[in-house]
């Protein structure tokens, strides 16, 4: 085992080779983390049901995966200090549009 994997292995979840996600076949959705020495350092796994070859890389892991937690952040509290006050000026001030933040706060930024 390579440092890389290594540290992927400290990452996902407690030193499985799944990356942490659960893999399920491409063509006959088998739960591939399941079947007998299944790993995803190769980039691939054939299926053992069906002898699918599916893409268990990175970049095939769905996105909920990724940042289950990065959905809404732009929406309501991720505005800055400083885009509130452009928008609270952009509006003469108006209280409506102090995003949260403070009067001084908008001024100083
Ligand atoms: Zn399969």
């Amino acid at each position: 085992m390579g440092l890389f994997d290594s540290i992927l292995s400290g990452i996902f979840s407690g030193g499985s080779d799944d990356k942490g996600c659960d893999w399920y076949c491409d063509e006959c959705d088998a739960h591939m983390n399941s079947q007998p020495g299944f790993t995803t350092s190769s980039g691939e796994w054939t299926c053992t049901k069906c002898g699918y070859v599916n893409d268990v890389t990175e970049d095939n892991i769905l996105d909920e995966y990724e940042n289950p937690y990065d959905d809404d952040d732009d929406d309501d509290e991720g505005l800055s200090v400083s885009d509130a006050a452009d928008i609270w000026r952009s509006h003469g001030e108006d209280e409506d549009y102090m995003f949260g933040y403070t009067r001084e706060e908008l001024e100083d930024a």
